[in-house]
């Protein structure tokens, strides 16, 4: 048996239950992403750093659910704050305490940010960066980079806007190119450059700082809003080179729905709802109080800079050693792409990560994790040799 005969073999419950779910969701999916022939993988519960299957299995979970999962399954401290939440009552309709004190420990840690506002998804948030933007310009085109994914409307996956990406005036540009973009932003008289500090669905490809100052320096002299979209990066050390916007999304909500958008006050003050002319910023659940809280505790009790440090370093040493394997990976700190098609066998091995190759560590891996992680790839390797 193949690796993948082996899977089907081995998870009979996760194939009924996409077949199940197939009569009710197009094929059975509420989230393309997750899924994968011949039929994707389904879980139980996860606890800790681990994942167990429908079919029983326990996983090392390396994908941290996209980089949302920093806290893993199980943190106390943020299901204690999750669960005191609860307790005061869901869904207000009106402010509460929170909102403004998740707001604190976002624009105190990420420097760009002066002025943030909450979204339900870092789609939501790019989705609005871009509005103001557009809005403070007075211009409508916006540069993307072949490769970048900013949201489930907002893909640029082979270089065009993906078949369900919203209708703005893009300009694609190629990513890490200093020089061509750079003509490009001469070219068009641009509202906004919208740009991941490194790829992240784009398979974790960071952009040299050279190209991220060039945009900073042609984005000052043009005056179109350089925007990073750091979703998925904010939690790696920050590039060096300052946004006007950034967006966030992931664990910053403590692994709840969450995203916002920030940064410069000047900007961001067009939502404010009291000027006559305020851009507006709707959406029910953008101050829900279980993510406000959850986002807090991650902030303010868990993520201290110290762990996040060790994480991004723990991040290094394994993507270093997996070079040194043989395996071709690129990233930064906590995140990386396995660009070598291993997944099946490493499902076989007990580990799960992302279909494309994605790793994304989060706190409660083990050292011990690892080290069976770096065995089973030699092991993997060897029998292909
Ligand atoms: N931007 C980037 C860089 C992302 O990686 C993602 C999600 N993977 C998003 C935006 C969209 O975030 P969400 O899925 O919360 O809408």
């Amino acid at each position: 048996m193949n690796a993948v005969e082996r899977y089907v073999a081995r998870n009979p419950r996760s194939a009924a239950r996409a077949q199940a779910a197939s009569t009710v969701m197009p094929g059975g999916n509420t989230r393309t992403v997750l899924h994968f022939d011949p039929f994707p993988l389904a879980f139980e519960r996860g606890e800790g750093a681990y994942l167990y299957s429908l079919d029983g299995d326990r996983y090392v979970d390396l994908l941290g659910e996209f980089t949302a999962g920093l806290y893993g399954h199980s943190n106390p401290v943020i299901l204690d704050a999750i669960r005191r939440a609860l307790d005061g009552g869901i869904s207000f309709g009106g402010h509460n305490a929170l909102e403004h004190r998740l707001a604190e420990l976002v624009t105190e840690r990420f420097e760009p940010i002066e002025l943030v506002r909450f979204t339900n998804s870092g789609t939501e948030a790019n989705l609005m960066a871009l509005a103001l933007a557009l809005h403070n310009t007075q211009r409508t085109k916006v540069l993307v980079f072949t490769g970048a994914y900013h949201g489930g409307v907002l893909a640029f996956p082979t270089g065009v806007p993906s078949s369900v990406t919203v209708p703005h005036d893009w300009v694609v540009g190629a990513y890490d190119d200093v020089e061509g973009t750079r003509a490009l932003i001469r070219e068009h008289e641009l509202a906004a450059i919208l740009v991941e500090p490194m790829l992240g669905s784009g398979g974790c490809i960071p952009a040299s700082k050279a190209f991220l100052e060039m945009l900073r320096a042609e984005a000052t002299a043009t005056g179109a809003v350089l925007i990073f979209d750091e979703v998925m990066t904010s939690r790696l050390p920050p590039t060096g080179v300052l946004p006007d916007l950034m967006t966030l999304g992931k664990y910053v909500g403590g692994g709840m729905s969450f995203g916002a958008f920030g940064g410069k006050r000047s900007l961001m003050e067009a939502y404010d709802p009291a000027r006559p002319d305020a851009l507006a910023h709707a959406g029910t659940f953008n101050n829900n109080v279980v993510t406000m809280s959850a986002g807090i505790a991650g902030l303010s009790e868990v993520l201290t800079p110290g762990a996040l440090e060790a994480l991004n370093a723990r991040g290094d040493r394994l993507r270093a050693e997996l070079n040194d394997l043989g395996l071709n990976v690129t990233g930064r700190g906590s995140l990386m792409t396995i660009h070598d098609d291993l997944f099946f066998e490493l499902l076989d091995a007990g580990f799960w990560l992302a279909k494309r190759g994605m790793i994304a560590l989060s706190l409660p891996i083990t050292d011990e994790d690892l080290a069976g992680f770096k065995t089973a790839v030699t092991d993997i390797l060897d029998r292909r040799c």
